[in-house]
């Protein structure tokens, strides 16, 4: 086998991206040089900072470049190896996504126990967005016992394990909010969100108000959402600013809360994170939520689509809420 296919950014997207922004382009295997493994891909993830990565700005992770392979967070089986410390058949997390095969040297790849949880796993609950949830709740928030918190974007990769930690950790009441009535039951009959509620239905400020006073906000999605989570603080609230999803597409600078003044009355804390910034407690977040995912006290969810050529679907797809949990490419 010396043919594989892998997905170029065609042009960079103005606004919402489109289909025409990508292209499948089709590319030869080059032959392992010393101490690296082909790896067949099996899963790939699509994650909303991606989008952020297709513009040419300056960021915490560099651009992608056009008429380039995309890249990404993905797992698959090692299939030649001229590595002595990764054989054949390990299953392995890596970042060279958006593609079916990708080479690579040994220690750029990481073996991963699929007898504990599945491969696809390490690329949510148990990978990056998981982390993102414990360390925005934990060393960016400072959640304690008993308080109320409020998770937008709740019903996707990030948000659905947010709240259930939240609530492993002792949080006395846990709101949330998603884009659509079959989300919002999923919250709260299956999750265990105390409320939830559709933000597509009615203004957020409105409905998060019978859930206020507010201690705690994870901000997955920035704009009107980070405006009333504001509105409803506690004093002395914390928001860790994790996400802002209802910007990314956006072709002007969005305006800020309105409302930022009221932070100052309240003495809130609004805080940014990047999840790799707290690599020191990624063994803390295995010990203390891997035997939660483990045993299904907290519950997972994966929405799968099939083959490489719909990996552009399923990253559109989280623009307009196709997913419910962790989106991902199944090859
Ligand atoms: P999700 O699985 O939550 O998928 C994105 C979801 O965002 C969609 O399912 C959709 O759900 C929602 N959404 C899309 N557009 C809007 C909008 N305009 N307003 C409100 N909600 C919208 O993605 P992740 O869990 O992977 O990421 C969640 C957030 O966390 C993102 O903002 C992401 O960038 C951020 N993040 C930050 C990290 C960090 O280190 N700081 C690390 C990982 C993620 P719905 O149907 O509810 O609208």
């Amino acid at each position: 086998m010396t043919t594989t296919r892998e997905i170029h950014l065609a042009s960079r997207p103005h606004g919402t991206p489109v289909p025409e922004n990508f292209r499948t382009v089709e590319t030869t295997l080059p032959a392992l040089e010393s101490d690296q493994v082909l790896v067949r891909n099996t899963v790939l993830s699509v994650d909303p900072y991606m989008r952020g990565r297709m513009n040419d700005v300056k960021s915490y992770v560099p651009p992608f470049q056009v008429d380039a392979p995309l890249d990404g967070g993905c797992v698959g089986v090692v299939e030649e190896s001229t590595s002595e410390s990764v054989a054949v058949g390990t299953h392995v997390m890596h970042g060279l996504g958006w593609r079916e095969h990708a080479v690579l040297p040994a220690s750029a790849v990481r073996p991963i126990d699929t007898s504990v949880a599945p491969a696809s796993a390490y690329l949510g609950a148990l990978g990056m967005p998981g982390m993102t949830a414990y360390a925005g709740l934990t060393a960016v928030a400072g959640l304690k016992e008993g308080e109320t918190v409020f998770i937008s974007g709740a019903a996707g990769a990030v948000g659905s394990i947010a709240g259930q930690i939240a609530r492993k950790l002792g949080a006395g009441k846990v709101i949330g909010s998603a884009g659509s009535a079959e989300k919002v039951s999923w919250l709260t009959d299956e999750l265990g969100f105390d409320a939830a509620f559709d933000y597509k239905a009615g203004p957020v400020a409105k409905q998060l108000a019978e859930h206020a006073p507010i201690d705690v906000y994870f901000d997955n999605v920035g704009g009107e959402h980070l405006e009333a989570a504001i509105f409803h603080m506690a004093d002395f609230g914390r928001l860790a600013l994790c996400g802002a999803i209802s910007a990314y597409n956006a072709t002007e600078v969005p305006p800020g809360p309105r409302n930022l003044m009221m932070a100052i009355s309240k003495r809130l804390t609004l805080r940014g994170f990047i999840v790799s910034d707290h690599s020191d407690i990624t063994s803390e977040f295995y010990k203390t939520v891997g035997p939660w995912i483990a045993s299904g006290e907290i519950v997972t969810r994966e929405t799968f689509v099939d083959g490489l050529d719909q990996t552009v679907e399923a990253f559109l797809g989280l623009g307009t809420g196709a997913n419910l949990g962790k989106m991902l490419v199944r090859l």
